[in-house]
C-alpha cells in the first residue's frame, strides 16, 4: 500500500539506456570486499546482511541503466501512472506482471516528448500484449500517436501496433490547460527543448509532484515573474533535468537541458521542498554522480538555502515517499 503517495524510479538515464560496465561492477566489488574485512560473514544470509548495510550507502550507488521512466503509486492498485515510457517501462511492467497486477488495470503514460529516450520501452511494455488492460498515452504533441506507431512499424520492431491485444487510446491535451486522471490534477508547461517538452504537476490529496525533464532554461530565466518558478511553487518533490554537473567544462547551450546547479536555485525561488535530480548523462560514472550531487548539496548549503530542504540523485529502483 502506497500512502499517500509515492515515487518509484525505473529509469533515470538520458539519451540512451547503459549497460553495467565491468570496470564498474568490479569497482563495487573491491570496495564491498575491502569494507567487508574483519567482518565474520559465515553465510549467505549474513553477506547478504552486510551488503545491505553498505548498499546504498558508502560506497557509490548504482545509479542504473535505463533512460526515463517514473511511476507515481497510490492506493489505487489497479490504475498506475508513468511519467514517460523510456526502457526503465520495460522493468515496470515485468514487475507489475511478476506482482500480479490483474489485467484490466489501466495505465496512464504521461509524455514529455517524443524523442527516443522517452518512448523507446513501449513496444516492451508487457501490459500492451495482454487483452483487457487499458493503456491511455497523454502528451501534448499532436504527432503522439503518430510516433508510437512508427516506432513500432517495419523495419523498425517486428510486431505491429495494429496486432497489440491491450485497448490503446492517445489523448492530445492543450499545454497549459489543467485536467484530471485518476483523481490527479494534472497541469503542464511547455519547456525549452528540441521540438518541445511538456513539464507535468500533479497534485492529490495536498500533495503534488513535479515531473520537469528534457528542459533548458535559459531566457528570462533571472527575472521575477519567470513561469517555471511559479510552475514548481511548493512542491514537495521537483523531478529536475541535472543532466549536466558544476564539472562540465562548456555549458551545452541550445541543447535542450539543464544543470543541478539551476535545479538548486530554482527550487530556492520556488520554494520546492526536496530536489531530485533526474535524466543523468549516460557518459556519467557512478562515482561521477555522486560527487555531482555532493556538489549540488554543498552549493545550497554554502548559499544557506532554506530550499530545497533536501537534495537527491535519482537512481533506477530508488522508492521515494511522500
Ligand atoms: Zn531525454
Ligand atoms: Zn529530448
Amino acid at each position: 500500500m502506497h500512502s499517500p503517495l509515492s515515487i518509484r524510479f525505473w529509469g533515470t538515464r538520458g539519451s540512451f539506456p547503459v549497460g553495467t560496465s565491468r570496470a564498474a561492477l568490479r569497482e563495487h566489488m573491491v570496495e564491498a570486499v575491502h569494507l567487508a574485512e574483519g567482518k565474520p560473514l559465515k553465510s549467505r544470509a549474513e553477506a547478504e546482511a552486510f551488503i545491505d548495510t553498505i548498499f546504498p550507502g558508502t560506497i557509490p550507488r548504482f545509479f542504473g541503466n535505463n533512460t526515463s521512466c517514473v511511476e507515481i503509486l497510490d492506493d489505487d492498485a489497479d490504475t498506475h501512472i508513468f511519467c514517460d515510457a523510456g526502457s526503465g517501462l520495460c522493468d515496470a511492467g515485468q514487475y507489475w506482471v511478476d506482482h500480479g497486477a490483474s489485467s484490466g488495470a489501466t495505465y496512464h503514460l504521461f509524455i514529455t516528448h517524443l524523442h527516443w529516450d522517452h518512448i523507446q520501452g513501449f513496444p516492451f511494455f508487457p501490459q500492451i500484449y495482454i487483452p483487457g488492460n487499458r493503456i491511455i498515452v497523454h502528451g501534448f504533441h499532436e504527432n503522439l500517436e503518430h510516433a508510437f506507431r512508427l516506432q513500432m512499424s517495419a523495419p523498425f520492431f517486428p510486431v505491429p501496433f495494429d496486432a497489440l491485444k491491450a485497448s490503446i487510446a492517445f489523448e492530445v491535451h492543450t499545454p497549459g490547460v489543467p485536467f484530471e486522471v485518476a483523481g490527479y490534477t494534472v497541469h503542464s508547461i511547455e519547456q525549452k527543448h528540441p521540438g518541445l517538452s511538456y513539464g507535468y504537476r500533479f497534485e492529490k490529496a495536498g500533495k503534488s509532484i513535479v515531473y520537469s525533464t528534457d528542459s533548458e532554461h535559459l531566457e528570462g530565466v533571472e527575472e521575477a515573474g519567470y513561469p517555471f518558478v511559479e510552475f514548481f511553487k511548493g512542491t514537495d518533490v521537483l523531478i529536475f533535468d541535472g543532466m549536466y554537473s558544476a564539472d562540465d567544462d562548456a555549458p551545452k547551450l541550445e541543447w535542450g537541458h539543464s544543470s543541478s546547479m539551476m535545479g538548486v536555485e530554482l527550487a530556492h525561488r520556488a520554494q520546492a521542498k526536496h530536489l531530485v535530480l533526474f535524466h543523468h548523462d549516460p557518459t556519467r560514472t557512478d562515482e561521477e554522480l555522486e560527487q555531482s550531487l555532493s556538489h549540488a548539496q554543498n552549493y545550497a548549503a554554502d548559499c544557506d538555502y532554506d530550499y530545497p530542504q533536501d537534495i537527491s540523485a535519482s537512481y533506477d529502483g530508488w522508492e521515494l515517499n511522500l
